[in-house]
């Protein structure tokens, strides 16, 4: 993963396209400049105040696309590859141009305000790396950034460095304007006169909580102390960080170094929420539930949004505080302790610690999306009753469209077999409008054939929330006639179906 070359021509094209725009820009005044003495296209990009004031608006966009100096330039270019090629993970296209977009207004605004009748040329760049610089801090500022995929630094040395940087240069140029112009380090002296100027319901928020059998064999009805067995399972899991294999990404990332994969966590967990719920499959409530920040994949319809997609998120996991309110919720009446996300696999360590503090005789539950790699499940073996895993997509298309994850049905086929061989198994699905023939009727059919008799939840609150905006289909809520198809699937093939 960590070509540079490959990563940035992978990017989607819209980011791609910005990146390119960039890139090109300072060559082609360059150019212009040596064979002409003068750039046009400065002229009519740079932000003149004075010009902007007259009706000239563009400027105050199109000003980022030009460059002060080649060393500016080059700087520039190198921090929105990197960015760009972080935040993709997170963003779309349109988000990326929108965020430049009112980066750009919000930097040439104080310029205007304050040289409001200046007639000079401002050049840019600056103020989109700085807006995605502070962009990517506030999503994972605790980690270090990849640098183009090459090497890792801090982001909030950077910040500094950043700024420093940026006054630096724009100090530079103010006295270097002359002829009006803010020119390139090596602009050829070859001009006799001053030259003369001429971006269905929905909403962003996470929906929050969705609406909506005897276990195999208990773990703790085993011979072995399953708290001993955590506790060196959990060490060997810390140690795996060091080469993260955790998920079926196999980013093979160093977290306990600082680096981080696609998931964009460190090597110590976050929880977002931890208390007794109600609202998962009846025959486990009251659960007590603690919920892990961070997630490997990036489903636009998640529910719990950005607590999930986001490491960072929520307070600092300690095993032993948690497991403490853990026993008092089971004491006061919770049937299962469940450990969720986000996604809890890439945090396996901080869970593992917690089922290593937990008495034998609780009955833990592992809510999955069931996305993990076999490391992951040879360590999970033999510490969870029962395993509650998603299957939300029936075939890769969508779960590439939706959750930008590739070969995702045969990695969760191949978790629900080993999780149906080594504990009790719920599999949910989540019914999404337009997705019943295409997601639902293939899981359905794979799971009659595969698991006969496995129990299966189909979830039927989807609620059109978070990033749903950007699918068309998941613009509303799924129709009554979309449901009645869904049961007659589940009927046909025979399903478990429960509560
Ligand atoms: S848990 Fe998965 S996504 Fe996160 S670093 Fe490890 S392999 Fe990558």
């Amino acid at each position: 993963m960590n070509n540079p070359i490959k990563n940035l021509f992978a990017l989607p094209k819209g980011m791609l396209l910005l990146l390119g725009i960039y890139a090109l820009s300072f060559p082609a005044i360059y150019l212009e400049v040596k064979l002409t003495g003068h750039s046009r296209v400065l002229e009519w990009l740079g932000l003149n105040p004075a010009l902007v004031w007259k009706g000239q608006v563009w400027r105050a966009l199109t000003f980022e696309l030009t460059s002060a100096s080649v060393l500016s330039w080059a700087i520039n270019l190198f921090w929105l590859a990197t960015l760009i090629n972080i935040l993709r993970n997170d963003w779309t296209s349109l988000r990326l141009w929108i965020f430049c977009f009112i980066s750009a207004v919000g930097a040439a605004i104080p310029l205007l305000l304050i040289f409001r009748q200046a007639d000079v040329y401002f050049t840019g760049g600056w103020a989109i790396v700085c807006a995605l610089l502070l962009a990517w801090d506030r999503f994972y500022g605790r980690e270090r950034i990849l640098m183009l995929g090459l090497f890792h630094h801090r982001a909030q040395r950077r910040h500094h460095l950043l700024r420093l940087r940026w006054l630096a240069i724009h100090a530079l140029d103010a006295l270097r304007r002359r002829d009006r112009l803010a020119l390139p380090d090596d602009w050829p002296e070859t001009r006799d006169e001053p030259w003369q100027p001429n971006r269905g319901i929905t909403t962003r928020r996470p929906a929050g909580i969705m609406i909506c059998a005897e276990p195999k064999r208990l773990v703790a009805e085993k011979s072995f102390s399953r708290a001993v067995l955590a506790r060196k399972h959990a060490l060997l899991a810390r140690s795996a960080l060091a080469d993260c294999h955790l998920c079926a990404h196999h980013c093979g990332v160093n977290r306990l170094n600082g680096e981080t994969g696609l998931c964009h966590a460190g090597a110590n967990a976050n929880f977002f929420f931890a208390q007794t719920e109600v609202t998962d499959e009846l025959e486990l409530i009251p659960t007590f539930a603690v919920a892990l920040s961070g997630c490997d994949l990036r489903c636009d319809f998640c529910i719990t949004g950005a607590e999930s997609w986001n490491p960072r998120a929520g307070k600092i996991f300690s095993a032993e505080e948690m497991a403490a309110k853990a026993k008092a919720a089971l004491v006061d009446g919770a049937k299962t302790v469940m450990i969720l996300g986000g996604e809890p696999t890439i945090h396996l360590p901080a869970a593992l610690e917690l089922v290593a503090a937990l008495p034998d005789n609780a009955k833990l539950v592992w809510k999955t999306n069931a996305h993990g790699s076999a490391q992951a499940r040879e360590l999970l073996d033999g510490m969870f009753d029962v395993w509650l895993a998603d299957f939300k997509f029936g075939n890769d298309g969508c779960a590439q469209r939706l959750a930008k994850v590739s070969d995702y049905v045969a990695v969760v086929q191949e978790n629900l077999l080993w999780a149906n061989e080594h504990s009790e198994l719920v599999v949910r699905h989540l019914l999404m409008p337009g997705h019943i023939d295409c997601c639902w009727k293939p899981v359905a059919a794979w799971l009659a054939e595969n698991l006969p008799g496995v129990k299966v939840n189909l979830r039927s609150g989807f609620w059109p929330a978070w990033h749903t905006a950007r699918h068309v289909e998941l613009r509303g809520t799924v129709s009554t006639s979309e449901t009645e198809r869904a049961w007659e699937i589940a009927r046909e093939h025979r399903l478990n179906l429960i509560p």
